[in-house]
């Protein structure tokens, strides 16, 4: 199981996909990505078994221009391995991916459904995005919207979400998974991974996340927070 992500202008699906076969030794039986272009319009690609499976998916219908994107192998804990509870789930207009366990997704998958939120898989994860949703749909905003989620979740996890709500931005957090964000060797580049393997070459300056650290990221800068401390920026670009 691992997790990578990208945002920059190089070949988003090529950095995520080789990221992904970096981090084969941990594990999988699935594999999934989730692109976005400049339109604001995000492609998922999805595979069960070994990863030349989605890459072929890829190669054969992926677009042009994509610029930020996040991408998980998928070792299952909660759901048969099959292409519908492969990551990223989607919930109206977020994706997730995540390594780990919700321990209690029953009580919020229930809570969930009693508001309204359709369920597609068997996994635990999918209760993440659309915990966001349901609080991102109320707050209208989705730095809170996301801190509330993470307030709710117990168990293990590394997560990454995308929204098209903020379609230049990627969340993270880690609790238990490892998780590393780094600047690119270029400026305005952002990288993520489970295991610095996947980010030799890439990355200039990394940063192994604490358990509780979590944040956004975009071309411009890193923002973390840390449970209740207030957040910080560190910049990507160079000329700092
Ligand atoms: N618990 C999640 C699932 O079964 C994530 C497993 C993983 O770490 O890959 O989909």
């Amino acid at each position: 199981c691992g997790i990578v992500g990208y945002i920059g202008k190089y070949d988003t699906c090529k950095i995520l996909l080789d990221g992904l076969k970096e981090l084969e030794y941990r594990g999988y039986d699935s594999a999934g990505i989730a692109v976005l272009n400049q339109k604001n319009g995000i492609d998922v690609f999805k595979a069960v078994g070994k990863l030349v499976n989605l890459e072929e998916k890829v190669n054969k219908s992926k677009k042009e221009n994509y610029n930020l994107g996040i991408g998980h192998t998928r070792w299952a804990t909660h759901g048969k391995p099959t292409e519908v509870n492969a990551h990223p789930h989607l919930g109206e207009y977020s994706y997730v991916v995540h390594n780990g366990i919700i321990e209690n997704y029953k009580e919020l998958k229930d809570e969930l459904i009693s508001l309204g939120h359709k369920f597609v898989s068997q996994t635990d994860t999918e209760v993440i995005v659309h915990l966001f949703e349901h609080y991102n749909n109320k707050l209208k905003d989705a730095k809170k919207s996301f801190k509330e989620t993470i307030k709710r979740l117990e168990g293990a996890f590394a997560i990454l979400l995308i929204t098209k709500d903020e379609p230049e931005k990627i969340y993270f957090y880690k609790l238990g998974s490892p998780m590393i964000v780094g600047k690119g060797i270029e400026p305005d580049e952002v990288l993520f991974a489970s295991s610095d393997s996947a980010l030799i070459g890439l990355s200039s300056d990394v940063v192994y996340l604490d358990d509780r650290v979590g944040g956004v990221a975009s071309k411009e800068n890193i923002e973390f927070f840390s449970d209740e401390v207030t957040w910080s920026k560190l910049p990507t670009s160079k000329q700092y």
